[in-house]
């Protein structure tokens, strides 16, 4: 089994085998760039020590055989007392896991080699022990968990002793006593003196490497980041080369373009006499690269011709890290770089330019989340501010207003114009107006899921929801945080992105992206190159994916926006939300009705109001599919709450008022409270328990539409039954649709499609038989994750969904992300079923999942016809659905 290659051997598709740094080393090696000679042990080497706890036979006689390779091309035996060679043993798995794991520097060190270092490096005595405490302190630590403070406290104490706070300042006899101080601490803690054959420290250091796959904070990583646990790390050895022996040497990063903007350019930066983890401890201020020009002409030349040939051979933006050892300059590392979400986009329209990919390339490269952070207005962060809270990040954005604790008051104030932030302790449908008015929503209760969260997302507000840090008193209008007291009037900012919660405004960048889909930019003129870019990408991804856009809204306004967003329809309009504000009253007098024929009345009166709401949506999304749902959520949502009621009541009494009408409305409270209004009376159910209801909905729908169409206009209704678990429910509910649609539309020549939501188990299970009666499926993936994982959506993710997260239960919240083997499997299981009764069954999804990349390419997966989501998702749908077809 071959478990060493050397650099030569490996390239860059070897990544699972070689880990990226392995990988790429081998791949610059053979482009004949000048790499320090070395060798990588694999993944696999890794994988069998930590599944056995040794290295595997074989290894230990093959890392000799490249031992002795490498030194025969270095000239020096390793830890040889004259010349030695010296070598890093550095970690570095399939995926950047940056710092998580160990890295053991100048191995090959001892009491004689560091003589015979001093003199390689032409008497650098200082040098050479400087080196030697180094190895020992890194050694110390990674290999045998000596604490790193004590190491740290023996240099200070050097330091102090010398009446200096600088490193620098040591000189060669003060390293040479900080070595002996060091391996007195070696000794101590680990009951053996400092290994001075260089064979056992090389075995020594590739196993501690192998077990800091392990480590805590790497597992943290890995679960955070979804890396799988089981790829173990490669282990690089590769020949020392040193940047710190004077002004002629030093160490550098550089990117081949920008990597905040991704303009192109000479981005890096360059220490002088210096070595790379230097750089990253700040001892001492970089230079821009270009500097460099000036301090060696030559190195400098040589970096730039290496940089174009990395990008043009990868194709991307490279980072680089670099060292110069007396005029010479040395690779040590490149990879694809990171970079920011507004970089990403523009290099993959550079790279388009320059003729190094093609657009399905560039779509590839470019992500719906990094759209996402593009499209919100962000705060800029270059001042002073100082988060006071931190709660969920529930809706992403910046928001700076005035605290107001009260929808009123939302209300009231935003009418004067002013900017406000509702603060609740969490909302509920009666802050909707309050939600409408704000700037931005924060909440010390609820998670991503919660009403304050999901009302947001959909309307693209910025929320903050469950910052528990926050005491809400409502009653005073104020809360307090930490030693902090917030009233009513005061300007507080919130960061939807972050979760973040600052006093006081911080000033806040609109998005030039958001412009672009508004329609107020045009792009091929515009100066800013990430519009063009962003523009191209989408316009590529709109004509590859398969999957339309929908989205939810309630609203003609809402409509109107996700249309120039790109929508294609809609996929779920919510008509409860239009049971708010004034007409609560008439949905009070429906509830309390004692006869039909006050019954009747109510519903009477409703239906004049609903009916003109949809004939506004159908004319926004003229031409355009339309789904409306039928009302959904428990009717008692609609009364005030059973205890302030009844406080109520008993007040009034009390002063001796006529409180009839109040007890009335106490006793249906009452009457309709529910343990578990979410698995109660809502959804089909009501419509079959409330006679007339879901009749006047069908008539106001279907009457909206043919007023449309008289109009000269084009409208395409199709009625939605939630919450239907059983094909005899959507039966019942579609026999008295189909009367009323018959009647209603006479010979207008609108056609009205019926079907439900999927969004029961049962549904899902049964969906061949709800097929016979559906005309198309809207998978309800909100309620079909709380009913399938039996987890309530307005309470588990602020309860407990941190530990499940910290445990890797699963990685992202199911409500975020569809859990693709569990409800996933629910949703595929009624997709195959439903279109094997009924060929040319329409499959969509609206719940929350249709605006999230990762299942957004389910989706695509499973054969839905499109995905639904909030307007402000829609662009990010599209990019992804375009994405899910390479
Ligand atoms: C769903 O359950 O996924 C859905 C879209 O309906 P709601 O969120 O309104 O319950
Ligand atoms: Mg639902």
């Amino acid at each position: 089994h071959k478990y060493v290659y050397d650099f030569a051997e490996g390239n860059k598709d070897l990544k699972d085998l070689l880990g990226g740094k392995g990988a790429n080393l081998a791949e610059m090696t053979n482009l004949g760039l000048p790499v320090p000679p070395g060798f990588t042990i694999t993944t696999e080497a890794c994988k069998a020590y930590l599944a056995t706890g040794e290295e595997p036979a074989g290894l230990a006689d093959q890392i000799e055989a490249h031992l002795e390779a490498l030194e025969r091309e270095m000239g020096r035996r390793l830890g040889d007392p004259d010349d030695p060679l010296l070598v890093s043993v550095r970690s570095g798995a399939k995926f950047s896991m940056p710092g998580m794991m160990e890295t053991v520097l100048n191995v090959g060190l001892n009491d004689r080699s560091v003589i015979g270092l001093s003199a390689q490096a032409g008497r650098n005595d200082r040098f050479a022990w400087d080196s030697y405490r180094r190895l020992i302190q890194m050694f110390g630590k990674t290999v045998c968990d000596v604490p790193g403070e004590e190491f740290e406290h023996a240099l200070d104490e050097a330091k102090r002793a010398k009446g200096t706070t600088d490193d620098l300042d040591l000189d060669a006899d003060d390293l040479r006593g900080l070595v002996d101080a060091y391996k007195k601490i070696f000794a101590k803690h680990t009951g053996r003196e400092f290994p001075q054959a260089p064979r056992e420290q090389l075995d020594l250091a590739i196993r501690a490497v192998f077990e800091s796959w392990n480590a805590e904070r790497a597992v943290v990583y890995r679960r955070q980041e979804r890396i799988p646990a089981d790829l173990g790390t490669a282990v690089n050895v590769v020949a020392m080369v040193f940047g710190n022996l004077g002004p002629d040497s030093g160490t550098g990063v550089a990117f081949t373009r920008d990597p905040a903007s991704g303009a192109q350019g000479i981005y890096g930066d360059y220490l002088a006499n210096a070595q790379g983890e230097d750089v990253v401890a700040g001892i001492r201020n970089t230079v821009p690269l270009q500097e460099l020009e000036r301090i060696d002409k030559t190195s400098y030349d040589e970096l730039l011709s290496y940089m174009a040939r990395l990008e043009e051979h990868y194709r991307d933006l490279c980072d680089i890290e670099f060292t110069i050892e007396r005029g010479k300059l040395w690779m040590l590392q490149t990879r694809v770089g990171k970079r920011t979400a507004a970089a990403a986009f523009v290099i993959a329209g550079q790279l388009v330019d320059e003729g190094l990919i093609d657009l399905d390339e560039a779509l590839h490269r470019v992500n719906g989340a990094q759209l996402a952070q593009l499209m919100f207005p962000r705060f800029r962060l270059d001042h002073e501010f100082e988060p006071v809270a931190k709660g969920v990040g529930a809706s992403p954005g910046a928001a700076s207003g005035k605290a107001v604790f009260s929808s009123d008051r939302a209300v009231e104030l935003a009418a004067q114009g002013e900017s406000v932030i509702l603060v609740r302790r969490e909302t509920n449908p009666d802050d909707l107006n309050g939600m409408i008015a704000a700037n931005g929503i924060l909440t010390s209760r609820g998670g991503k899921t919660s009403h304050a969260a999901v009302v947001a997302r959909g309307m693209g507000k910025t929320c903050v929801s469950g910052a528990d840090a926050l005491d809400v008193n409502v009653p005073q209008r104020r809360f307090t945080v930490g030693e902090h007291t917030v009233g009513e009037g005061d300007v507080i900012s919130v960061d939807g992105t972050t979760g973040k919660v600052y006093l006081g405004e911080v000033p806040v960048m609109p998005s030039e992206v958001v412009q672009y889909f508004e329609g107020n930019l045009e792009p091929e003129r515009s100066e800013n190159p990430l519009v063009r870019a962003v523009h191209r990408i989408m316009t590529h991804a709109d004509q590859r994916r398969r999957l339309a856009v929908r989205t939810n809204a309630d609203t003609a306004e809402d409509a109107a926006r996700a249309r120039r967003f790109g929508a294609q329809g809609i996929g779920l309009c919510r008509t409860e939300h239009m049971f708010l504000g004034d007409r609560r009253e008439l949905v009070e007098r429906l509830i309390l009705a004692r006869t039909d024929d006050e019954r009747e009345q109510a519903l009477a009166a409703l239906l004049p109001l609903q009916r003109a709401d949809f004939v506004e949506i159908f004319r926004a999304m003229d031409g355009l599919p339309v789904t409306v749902r039928l009302i959904d959520p428990p009717l008692h949502e609609f009364l005030p709450p059973l205890e302030q009621l009844a406080v109520n009541v008993a007040v009034a009494q009390e002063r001796g008022e006529d409180v009839a009408k109040e007890e009335a409305l106490l006793a249906a409270v009452r009457r309709m409270h529910e343990e578990n209004p979410m698995l109660g009376l809502r959804g089909v159910r009501l419509g079959l328990v409330i006679p007339g209801l879901f009749a006047m909905q069908v008539r106001a729908i279907v009457e909206a539409a043919v007023t449309v169409v008289r109009d000269g206009g084009s409208a395409l209704p199709e009625i939605m039954v939630p919450l239907v678990g059983a094909v005899q429910e959507l039966e019942t509910v579609r026999a008295e649709a189909e009367k009323i649609i018959t009647e209603v539309v006479g010979e207008s020549g609108v056609e009205v499609l019926i079907g439900t939501m999927i969004e029961v188990p049962r549904a899902a299970l049964t969906a061949g038989q709800i097929a016979e009666a559906a005309e198309f499926f809207s998978f309800g993936t909100n309620d079909l994750t709380q009913m399938g994982w039996g987890f309530s959506r307005d309470d588990v993710e602020a309860a407990f969904f941190w530990r499940y997260l910290e445990l890797g239960i699963f990685g992202i919240s199911p409500f975020e992300s569809i859990d693709a083997e569990g409800v996933g499997r629910l949703v595929r299981i009624a997709a195959e079923e439903g279109r094997a009764a009924r060929p040319g069954l329409k499959l969509g999804v609206c719940g929350e999942h249709g605006g999230d990349p990762d299942s957004v390419h389910f989706f695509h997966s499973v054969g839905l016809d499109y995905v639904s989501c909030s307007p402000f998702r829609v662009p990010v749908a599209r990019l992804e659905a375009g994405r899910a077809v390479l």
